[in-house]
């Protein structure tokens, strides 16, 4: 069926897609399938935004009313900061004076509206995500466009940070679990959610179309220079754009167009929560155990919130540590000082602000520089993951997401079902 077919690394089985994240074969313990498409050669269409990527897109239609897209162009002014030569930056975020037009100033935008077209097209009529703050903001712009259903579980203390330049729409439901509940928490009980009321997961790092939708980015670069980057620096929460930034760079030189090395993945978090570096700088294929509640407080004290997810994919096949060997990468730790000064930085030499998260990459870069990780010469792409807020709001009007259903994590699920049933027939009344 269509342009691709997916694919296990692991058994090598080859199998249609039915919406379906797993191997059939090797089940939830499986490595991450992968995407296989017919058209191997790059060729970029003449669409609009990321849809000019659709080749290598997991669908076959496009959505006319989205127009996403990373900005990639060289720096002028970080780069004669840092003595750099050959620095460009992939901007994801508002910044209108460059085209740059992602009204959630997030990269995410660039895998919630591939996920919900390759959903649409498998007559899938509802998702369900759990989400801190850009992944929810991504897949309610998202949601506007498309007739399905889409359930946004959320932490409650993170609910009321999250604000929209665009009223949410009626087929989006917001679900707000308690107090003391983090990123992590979310996912586990959007999980249960899920199975219990017979909804659909979209998948997180082992959904194929948020991996390739994220991918773009280095599709992008590689449109513009016309060459693969020699090193690669974002921030990581889970690392599933960094495992986008690798897989589209294996297809790229797979397409035999391009004689360059795969990219060096330099991957940044914020201290003191850092379960990823810490991990491979100990040389472990495993998430190093800490205690729960010593993570929690971790957490509590990082400036880039978004980065902090406690279950990242790391050990799985095809997760951060298969990438950080393959790519020959290296992880950094970043203080909240570091990355603000950073951030600074970017900001007074490029001209436009930045996310947390984004400042952790800057940081990082800076370190890379210091030990000799990267060279005055070397041709480096940063992803500014998100930015331009600040600018977006001149422009725009903030819209407060407010919580749908308040519950606690422990909730009866047949409780939940029956108050969502009953925001249900509230709209349809609407
Ligand atoms: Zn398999």
């Amino acid at each position: 069926m269509g342009n691709y077919r997916l694919y296990c690394s692991e058994c090598k089985a080859a199998f249609d897609d039915v919406f379906l994240n797993i191997c059939p074969s090797c089940g939830n313990a499986g490595p991450l399938v992968r995407t296989d498409y017919q058209v191997s050669k790059f060729k970029p269409l003449n669409l609009p935004g990321f849809w000019k990527f659709l080749p290598w897109l997991p669908c076959i239609e496009w959505n006319d009313k989205i127009r996403s897209q990373t900005i990639v162009y060289k720096s002028n002014g970080l780069s004669k900061e840092l003595g750099l030569n050959n620095l460009y930056i992939a901007f994801n975020g508002y910044w209108p004076e460059k085209d740059a037009n992602m009204v959630t100033c997030t990269f995410k935008e660039l895998e919630a509206p591939p996920t919900f077209q390759r959903a649409s097209e498998r007559c899938i009529d509802n998702l369900v995500i759990a989400s801190a703050g850009n992944t929810a903001r991504a897949f309610i712009f998202a949601a506007q466009y498309f007739d399905i259903d889409l359930y946004v579980v959320v932490p409650k203390n993170s609910i009321y940070k999250l604000v929209l330049p665009f009223q949410v729409p009626d087929n989006v439901f917001i679900i707000a679990v308690n107090q003391d509940s983090d990123y992590s928490d979310a996912i586990t009980f959007s999980g249960r959610m899920a199975n219990a009321l017979n909804l659909v997961p979209e998948g997180g790092a082992r959904n194929i179309a948020r991996r390739d939708g994220m991918g773009t980015v280095m599709l992008e670069c590689v449109h513009e220079l016309k060459r693969l980057p020699e090193h690669y620096f974002q921030a990581v929460g889970s690392g599933t754009g960094a495992i986008a930034a690798l897989e589209a760079s294996q297809r790229l030189l797979s397409s035999g167009q391009y004689l360059d090395a795969l990219p060096r993945l330099h991957l940044s978090q914020n201290q003191p929560f850092t379960p990823l570096t810490d991990a491979w700088n100990n040389g472990s294929s495993e998430l190093i155990k800490i205690p729960e509640d010593k993570q929690r407080k971790a957490i509590s004290e990082v400036f880039a919130q978004v980065l902090t997810n406690r279950y990242p994919p790391y050990s799985v096949g095809g997760g951060v540590y298969d990438i950080l060997n393959t790519s020959e990468g290296s992880m950094y730790g970043i203080t909240n000082a570091d990355a603000r000064s950073a951030g600074k930085l970017f900001e007074s030499s490029e001209g436009i602000d930045i996310v947390p998260a984004a400042s952790v990459a800057v940081g990082s870069l800076i370190q890379a520089l210091e030990s000799e990780k990267v060279k005055a010469d070397d041709t480096i792409l940063i992803n500014i993951t998100g930015g331009g807020e600040n600018r977006l709001w001149e422009d725009h009007d903030k819209n407060k997401i407010e919580p749908d259903i308040l519950c606690d994590s422990t909730i009866e699920m047949d409780d939940l079902k029956h108050a969502l049933e009953a925001c249900h027939d509230q709209r349809n009344v609407r």
